[in-house]
């Protein structure tokens, strides 16, 4: 299995968005766009659970799965979550290649944000500087 693979709901699929373009418009609209460190339910945007990536366990770690390379795959929080401890088996799940399409996760849009405000939030910052080389 390869580690590049993204898992999905068969009905969700969608692209996800690198979460530091969602934290920068955080920074800009926070009444608007609220956002939590700790993602508490209330003060955090859905579209942070529903549009960003997160690494999940095929075999979840409650049932023995490791954090081998293997074992790990890509998926939208929302499918994290509701994933849980369960198999895609059990789930009646599928695993999917990549989509091979120049969606960027809209990181330029992060870097064009982060270039015309003045945002100084550290880790932004730092996401900023590794994606700018
Ligand atoms: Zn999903």
């Amino acid at each position: 299995m390869s580690q590049s693979v993204i898992l999905y709901l068969n009905d969700c699929g969608k692209h996800t968005i690198f979460i530091g373009t969602l934290r920068a418009v955080n920074a800009l609209l926070p009444n608007d766009f609220p956002y939590h460190p700790h993602w508490k339910w209330n003060d955090t945007h859905p579209a942070f659970w529903e549009l960003t990536a997160s690494c999940d366990h095929l075999k979840p770690v409650a049932r023995g799965g490791t954090n081998n390379i293997d074992n790990l795959v890509t998926a939208c929080y929302k499918c994290n979550s509701i994933k849980t401890n369960w198999t895609l088996e059990e789930l009646r799940w599928e695993l999917h290649e990549p989509t091979n399409d120049s969606w960027d996760g809209l990181v330029g849009i992060f870097l064009q944000i982060m270039e015309q405000s003045k945002i100084q939030e550290k880790s932004l910052k730092s996401w900023y500087n590794l994606l700018k080389k």
